[in-house]
């Protein structure tokens, strides 16, 4: 039997978390619904859902304080939705440790691309986050060899610096998951790293005019505007 994941949507707009759980459940997930950040808090402990939506503009409570609240005791992985407009805050949420983020409006699959991204990554990191990093990921033409330290693009090897092969790495390994410009720059720089983008722009324009068919146009890595980058999913 097909394990159900179980999904909590916060969400205090009934019509937008109806058309959530709706389409979770029509798509094989377990969705139970919560409409404020009391009530949101209580159910994460006795529904333990996989995944939760958390919608960061609640009436009782502020989604960044659920979510601060949550990971001084829990990973589980949370997708957190706001309003187009809130950039800072979805830079601030994902730093806090959410998974990713939905920008309203959003559609299905939208919706179900990061629901079955943030599930697979629990899985890798829980199981074993070692196997993340070996074998190759592939997308498209694009192959990246984490044994060889290659990528490879229709077959050929891309000549790619050290740090550029590590963000194309490090992208990959987090595949269809937003990567913040932040957490980028202290996976490659270390914790003191610049708070200043620059570096991290011009090796990925190198990078892409290096994979991409059309840099202005990119296939394999996403620019989130404000936000950070994601690598298409496999
Ligand atoms: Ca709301």
């Amino acid at each position: 039997m097909k394990i159900r994941e179980k999904i909590l949507v916060v969400e205090d707009e009934k019509s937008i978390s109806h058309f959530i759980s709706s389409t979770l459940s029509n798509n094989g997930y377990d969705p139970m619904e919560a409409h404020s950040g009391k009530e949101a808090l209580s159910m994460i402990s006795s529904y333990c859902p996989d995944v939760v939506i958390l919608d960061l503009g609640l009436p009782d409570m502020d989604g960044l304080e659920i979510l601060r609240e949550l990971r001084t005791w829990s990973s589980l992985p949370v997708v957190v939705v706001s309003a187009r407009t809130h950039e800072r805050d979805k830079v601030e949420a994902l730093d806090l440790g959410a998974d990713d983020y939905l920008t309203k409006p959003f559609g299905t699959d939208e919706l179900l691309a990061r629901v079955r991204t943030a599930i697979r990554h629990t899985r890798t990191t829980s199981e074993n986050s070692e196997i993340a990093r070996q074998g190759t990921y592939t997308v498209g033409d694009l192959v990246i060899d984490y044994n060889k330290h290659q990528v490879l693009l229709g077959g050929e090897n891309v000549h790619l610096t050290v740090n550029e092969f590590r963000i194309v790495a490090l992208l990959g390994k987090f595949s269809g998951k937003v990567l913040t410009y932040a957490y980028i720059m202290k996976e490659l720089w270390g914790p003191r790293a610049d708070s200043d983008n620059q570096i991290l722009r011009v090796n990925m324009a190198n990078i892409r005019r290096k994979i991409e068919k059309n840099p202005a146009e990119p296939q394999y890595i996403f620019t989130e505007a404000g936000v950070g980058y994601r690598m298409a999913e496999e």
